[in-house]
């Protein structure tokens, strides 16, 4: 990882001037966190946070004009992966005031990077990353979770480098691969989990009195995936091109054992 220095309007300290787009379940998360390492932290997003906000030594923004102009070292985009395009699209991003960082932990990664080098302005800088983990695997504190970066678009090294550093002070195994790489492994990882939790779901698994480990880990992954939004999920699946795929290898596999055990009654 680069750590060259170049200017930032935060350089004299290693605090971090970060708004944050969509204050919903993860940007809550990681707020709290940013706060404790002394970052200032605004944000903005469809509902109304103000009080919440007010509560966590946040400044929320109702419009996002006035967000834009409060000057930002870093804009981190936290919205669900639906609704991003039609987020960025819509803010007033000429009211920028001077080159700033980019940020956003969409559960995809091709999407966001495709959408950003679009209509950001060309001196606005791009890192593109996906922290690995959310309220529940992360509610003890970041040590040893994944956290997948790209850099898009970085020309000040130095206010990339303070952002991945949040991460990395946290102990999180920092993961540099490109979004392409990211969703070719997040479709065979992260969306089988969830679709597989999601299945779980749909049969209402109860633990009984005789659970094994193994059913446990199951209820335990079928409880965290439906504790996050069907956004999130529909997003693993409409914004990743692999996804289908691994939909259908899934099917297949699944089909393949129920026949196999078929075959061996009829033997
Ligand atoms: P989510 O359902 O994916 O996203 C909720 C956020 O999106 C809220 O801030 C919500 O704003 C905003 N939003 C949804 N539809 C909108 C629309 N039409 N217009 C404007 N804003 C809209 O739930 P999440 O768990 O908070 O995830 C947020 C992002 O983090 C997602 O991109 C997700 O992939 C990523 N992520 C989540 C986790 C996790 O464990 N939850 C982990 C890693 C990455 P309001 O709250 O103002 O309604």
């Amino acid at each position: 990882m680069s750590t060259s220095s170049s200017s930032s309007s935060s350089s004299s300290s290693q605090s971090l001037k970060i708004g944050i787009v969509g204050f919903g379940t993860f940007g809550q998360f990681l707020a709290k966190t940013m706060i404790k390492q002394g970052h200032t932290l605004m944000a903005t997003s469809r509902t109304d946070y103000s009080q919440l906000c007010h509560q966590l030594g946040i400044h929320f923004f109702r419009d996002v004009t006035a967000f834009l102009d409060a000057g930002m070292d870093v804009i981190l985009l936290c919205t669900s992966i639906l609704s991003l395009s039609e987020v960025v699209g819509s803010m007033p991003l000429d009211r920028l005031k001077r080159p700033t960082l980019f940020v956003d932990v969409l559960s995809v990664k091709e999407h966001p990077k495709d959408v950003l080098l679009k209509v950001l302005p060309e001196e606005s800088d791009i890192l593109c990353t996906h922290p690995m983990f959310g309220p529940v695997s992360g509610k003890n504190g970041w040590t040893d979770l994944t956290f997948m970066f790209d850099k898009v678009r970085i020309r000040d090294e130095a206010t990339c480098f303070k952002y991945l550093q949040i991460f990395a002070t946290e102990g999180c195994k920092m993961v540099e691969m490109t979004c392409e790489e990211h969703d070719k492994a997040a479709a065979k990882s992260q969306f089988i989990t969830h679709t597989i939790g999601r299945a779980l779901g749909e049969m209402d698994i109860k633990p009984t009195p005789v659970d094994t480990k193994g059913f446990q880990a199951l209820i335990q992954v079928k409880d965290t995936v439906m504790g996050s939004s069907y956004d999130l999920y529909s997003g693993l699946f409409v914004h990743n091109r692999f996804a289908r795929q691994e939909l259908e290898n899934l099917e297949q596999a699944l089909y393949k054992v129920k026949e196999k055990l078929i075959q061996s009654i009829d033997e």
